[in-house]
């Protein structure tokens, strides 16, 4: 009894001890969308597809990147390329690519698949919505080009110090 006694006044006063340590150091809170908080490089957010240097799309609608999605998100129906109707370099191309992001777990794994590079995660995390069906980003939408610029890039070779610096290299 008295050792139980013992041990819990123990495990309060280290409890105690941990809340008047935080007491006196600044708060950790960012003014966030004021203070942006800058993200890794190899952060992984909104997707996008890219394109070749000469305009044509890397995905060739081979369909791996949904077999690798573990929520089962993206959806990719091909079409054949034609002479007149070249999309791709491969024989055929993605006529219809969407990802539900309300799914997505933002795994990657869908661009781990992915034998062209052609979807990539980048850094854009501001993906809220006030209607569910703009959740899902279309083909269109993940072929622009898009890089917000609210969206800040920290370098991955330098420690920056954090505000409430307890935090060291
Ligand atoms: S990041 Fe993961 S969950 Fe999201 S689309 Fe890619 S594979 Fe699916
Ligand atoms: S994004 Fe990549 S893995 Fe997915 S269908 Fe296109 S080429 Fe295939």
């Amino acid at each position: 009894m008295l050792r139980e006694v013992w041990s819990g006044s123990i495990e309060i006063l280290r409890a105690m001890w941990i809340t008047l340590k935080h007491f006196f150091r600044p708060p950790v809170t960012n003014q966030y969308p004021d203070d942006r908080v800058p993200v890794y490089p190899r952060f992984r957010a909104r997707h996008v597809l890219k394109r070749y240097e000469n305009g044509l799309e890397r995905c060739i609608g081979c369909s791996l990147c949904a077999a690798a999605c573990p929520t089962d998100c993206i959806l990719v129906i091909a079409a054949e390329n034609t002479e007149e109707n070249r999309r791709s370099p491969g024989e055929r191309y993605a006529e219809v690519y969407e990802i539900n992001l309300l799914r997505c777990i933002f795994c990657g794994y869908c661009a781990e698949a992915c034998p062209t590079e052609a979807i990539v995660l980048e850094h854009d995390f501001e993906l809220s919505t006030h209607n569910r069906w703009d959740a899902i980003i279309t083909q269109e939408e993940l072929l622009e080009p898009h890089e917000p610029d609210y969206i800040l890039i920290r370098d991955d070779q330098v420690w920056v110090e954090p505000k409430w610096g307890h935090l060291t290299k």
